[in-house]
C-alpha cells in the first residue's frame, strides 16, 4: 500500500551545542564546519537517499532547530508532521544525557507516532580514561526513548553518521511503506 517515493520529515534535537547542525553539515556535505554560527529561526535540509531493499529512493527533509533550543514555546511546529527524531547529546555534557528526557516528553506532546534513533556525538573527544558516560547507561536510556538504535559518532570525523540515518530511515520505512 505504500506511496512510491515516500517523503520523511526528520527533525534533529537534543541542548544548545551539542553538534547538531554539524553532524547535518557532515551527513549532507561531507564537511565539517568549525564554529557553527547559531541563527534564529529553523532550517530544513533536504536529501535523497537510498535504503537496502527498496527501489525507490526516500527523500528526507531535515529540521535543525538553528538557535532555538532555548525557545520551547516555538518549537511545536517544529515538530509537527515528523516521523524521523534523532536525538543527540554531547559525549562529554552529562547534563546534556539527562536533559533528552524532557525533549521526548516535549516532542509527544505534539506527535504521536514517529520513529527515533539515540546519538552520543563528540566520540573523537573521548577516550578510556575521560569517558563519563557509559554504553550501559545509554543502552538504558535508548530503550526509555524507544528508540530503534544507539550509536556513538564525531561529526568532527565523520564517524557513524550515514549509519544511524540509515537505520533510522530504514525503521521508519518498515513501520509506515507495508
Ligand atoms: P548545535 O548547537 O547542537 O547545533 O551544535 P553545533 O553543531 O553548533 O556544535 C557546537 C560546537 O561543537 C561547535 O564548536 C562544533 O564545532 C563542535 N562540535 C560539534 N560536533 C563535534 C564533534 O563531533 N567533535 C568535536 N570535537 N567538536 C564538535
Ligand atoms: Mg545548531
Amino acid at each position: 500500500m505504500g506511496f512510491k517515493y515516500p517523503l520523511y520529515k526528520i527533525c534533529i534535537v537534543g541542548d544548545f551545542r551539542v553538534g547538531k547542525t554539524t553532524l547535518l553539515n557532515q551527513y549532507l556535505e561531507k564537511r565539517f564546519t568549525p564554529n557553527v554560527t547559531s541563527t534564529i529561526g529553523s532550517n530544513f535540509y533536504v536529501k535523497r537517499i537510498k535504503i537496502p531493499n527498496v527501489k525507490n529512493l526516500i527523500t528526507l527533509q531535515i529540521w535543525d532547530l538553528a538557535g532555538q533550543e532555548h525557545f520551547k514555546w516555538v518549537r511545536h511546529e517544529f515538530y509537527k508532521g515528523a516521523k524521523g527524531i534523532v536525538y543527540v547529546f554531547d559525549l562529554t555534557n552529562r547534563k546534556s544525557f539527562e536533559n533528552l528526557t524532557n525533549w521526548k516528553a516535549e516532542i509527544e506532546k505534539a506527535i504521536q507516532r514517529f520513529s527515533s534513533v539515540l546519538v552520543g556525538n563528540k566520540l573523537d573527544l573521548i577516550n578510556s580514561e575521560n569517558r563519563v558516560i557509559e554504553k550501559e547507561e545509554s543502552d538504558k536510556l535508548k530503550e526509555f526513548l524507544m528508540a530503534c538504535g544507539y550509536f556513538e559518532t564525531s561529526a568532527k570525523l565523520g564517524t557513524c553518521i550515514d549509519d544511524f540515518f540509515l537505520k533510522l530511515v530504514s525503521h521508519i520505512y518498515k513501520s509506515l511503506e507495508k
